[in-house]
């Protein structure tokens, strides 16, 4: 398969069309932005480490029936996915407080949701990614019923898959954020990628934050959570 022309520059990856209109390959970037891009800068090897970590846990995905546009890794940073249209939705799910839900509703952050939370923002940066619901969803036509019920139900169903495999690598499932998208043929599967840009992790025993959230903060050793993710996921 053959990189063609750039299709898209977001913040974090570069999308290119192939030979194949069925196929688009992902390019990872170490670019990272925080803040709705106000807070810019690098980390040294994301790009290649995300690729890896989203792919791992992507197949780990498929072979528990949550289609992925998963289809092929091909280097360090770049991978082949089903060419898809995004649902312009990011998919939150929450089983731990904290960032805004925590400032929302005034929970400390590490207190345990007694049931999990799903939360939807409209993918609209100069909105600031506003947080939508069900209806604003149907009314929008941002998704159908049935699409929305899919969505939520692989939501559901991928935080308890991926909860239970990390607990396995000692790490706690904060929340994160999910993207889908819908193949040519009208199926929902999962898009994007699933890494420490995209999930808060935290370490079971310390509850050490593993995620973006330490260039977010300022916190330091940025770098080497990222590593230690990719270590404990892949043994690398
Ligand atoms: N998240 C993301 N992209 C966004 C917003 C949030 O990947 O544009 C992830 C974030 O990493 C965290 C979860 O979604 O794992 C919940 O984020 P939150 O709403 O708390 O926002 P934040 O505090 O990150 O601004």
């Amino acid at each position: 398969m053959e990189k063609t022309t750039q299709m898209y520059e977001g913040k974090a990856k570069k999308v290119f069309a192939t030979n194949d209109p069925d196929y688009c390959i992902v390019s990872y970037k170490d670019d990272a932005t925080a803040f709705n891009g106000l807070k810019k800068g690098t980390i040294l090897g994301k790009g290649a480490i995300n690729n890896r970590v989203t792919n791992h846990l992507m197949k780990l995905l498929e072979q528990n029936g949550v289609p992925t546009h998963f289809v092929e890794e091909l280097n360090d940073r770049e991978t082949v996915v089903k060419r898809v249209t995004i649902v312009p939705l990011e998919v939150i799910v929450r089983n731990i407080a904290a960032g805004s839900l925590s400032k929302r509703l005034g929970l400390p952050e590490g207190v345990k949701m007694k049931r999990t939370v799903l939360e939807y923002c409209y993918k609209d940066d100069d909105l600031g990614d506003p947080m939508v619901n069900d209806y604003h969803i149907l009314a929008m036509e941002w998704a159908t019923r049935e699409e929305l019920d899919q969505i939520a139900a692989y939501a559901f169903k991928i935080n308890q898959l991926l909860t239970d495999y990390l607990k396995e690598a000692g790490i706690e499932l904060i929340d994160f954020k999910l993207e889908f998208g819908k193949t040519s043929d009208g199926a929902i599967v999962l898009a994007d990628e699933i890494s420490p840009d995209t999930c808060r992790f935290w370490d079971i025993a310390t509850h050490e934050k593993l995620d973006k959230d330490r260039f977010r903060r300022d916190l330091g050793g940025v770098e080497d959570a990222y590593k230690e993710i990719l270590k404990r996921l892949l043994g690398e």
